[in-house]
């Protein structure tokens, strides 16, 4: 169990203990106060409440989704496999509960299903849409109900998006273009060259400059790792650097040397999953996993939900300001709402 602070009797600090200039007052006489426990206090919480995270596969039939995500979490997920004949492109839920140590973590997998099976793929991004924006519409139902209960409401807003990209060594699909263009404002996106196995190390890097150019190029959003704060900013900055992620799924264990290994045989040779000359597996499990899970989340909330909650509001009636653009009372804007919604009426 851990040990209690003990509790000394708080000495105020002298005008002397401050540094001219500072604003900060350190308290360093002998004593305790007590509240540089506040991260352990903040530690205990969340690994008592548990953590949750909510990943989007996209990208076309067979081209390795399942096989990634069990990759990732080096379990067996994995269901049946999808078939191609689907009219329509669709989305497979599925929610797992995994421990790590003492951290349980709710994973939600959200897999599209019949990805570009159809011969008109014009309308394939519309249910990946429908089905971002409704997740951010019941989080919004809960914020403005009168009794929320946060406490257990299951927050099923995606935080970040694979986007599989074909490892045609060529371009881009029109398909890919469409889909993360109308997504791009709604959730974090990840692009990633899947079976990267399958291309040569060469091809491999004119292929994810290709790539970069043509997001750019359409004016495509993707998620940049924040190279804000100290401890990541040099990793992130350099992953950033680095994307789309190459990556390689694999389940098989296969034997090199005398360790057996994730990999995947050839007549040729084993490509390790884990080996980071190989492909950038490891580079997506430790960015997305072990270092930036809690940004995805953060962004998902203060720039993707914040978005849709704003035009949300705007289009129901909201207002922050009234006609002389000055702060209204949340009564008088009601009222304004009332009005407005008479008048359409
Ligand atoms: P999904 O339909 O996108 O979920 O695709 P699956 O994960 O079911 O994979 C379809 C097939 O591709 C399976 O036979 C996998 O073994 C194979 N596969 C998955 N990942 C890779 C990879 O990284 N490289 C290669 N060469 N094959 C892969």
């Amino acid at each position: 169990m851990a040990e209690k602070p003990m509790c000394m009797p708080i000495q105020i600090p002298h005008d002397e203990d401050m540094q001219k200039g500072d604003s900060v007052r350190c308290l360093t006489m002998l004593g305790h106060f007590g509240f540089e426990c506040l991260p352990h206090q903040l530690v205990n919480r969340s690994i008592q409440q548990g953590f949750s995270f909510n990943i989007l596969c996209v990208g076309e039939t067979g081209i390795g989704k399942s096989t990634l995500i069990d990759t990732l979490f080096n379990t067996n997920l994995k269901d049946k496999k999808s078939s191609h004949f689907y009219s329509n492109v669709g989305l497979k839920i599925q929610t797992y509960e995994l421990q790590e140590n003492n951290v349980q973590l709710k994973l939600t997998v959200v897999r599209t299903v019949g990805y570009g099976d159809q011969i008109n793929k014009e309308a394939s991004y519309q249910p990946i849409v429908d089905y971002v924006d409704a997740q951010f519409e019941a989080y919004l139902q809960e914020e403005l109900k009168i009794k929320r209960s946060f406490t257990d409401y299951h927050d099923s807003r995606i935080h970040v998006c694979l986007y599989f990209i074909s490892p045609t060594g060529h371009s881009l699909k029109s398909l890919d273009l469409l889909t993360m263009k109308n997504i791009d404002s709604k959730v974090n996106i990840v692009p990633l060259i899947a079976k990267a196995d399958t291309i040569s190390k060469y091809d491999l890097q004119k292929f994810k400059c290709k790539i970069m150019t043509e997001l750019v190029s359409n004016g495509i959003q993707i998620y940049q790792f924040p190279t804000d704060d100290e401890p990541t900013a040099q990793a992130n900055s350099s992953m950033n650097g680095q994307l789309p992620f190459a990556v390689v799924g694999s389940m098989d264990e296969v034997k090199v040397g005398k360790r057996m290994v994730r990999g995947r045989q050839y007549p040729w040779g084993v490509l390790q999953v884990e080996n980071e000359n190989h492909c950038d597996f490891i580079k997506l499990r430790d960015m997305l996993l072990c270092i930036n899970m809690e940004d995805l989340k953060e962004q998902t909330h203060i720039q993707h939900y914040e978005w849709y909650r704003c035009c949300k509001l705007k289009k129901m009636g909201f207002t922050d300001v009234g006609p002389d653009n000055k702060p209204l009372s949340y009564r008088k804007s009601l009222i304004i709402l009332k009005e407005s919604n008479k008048r359409r009426q």
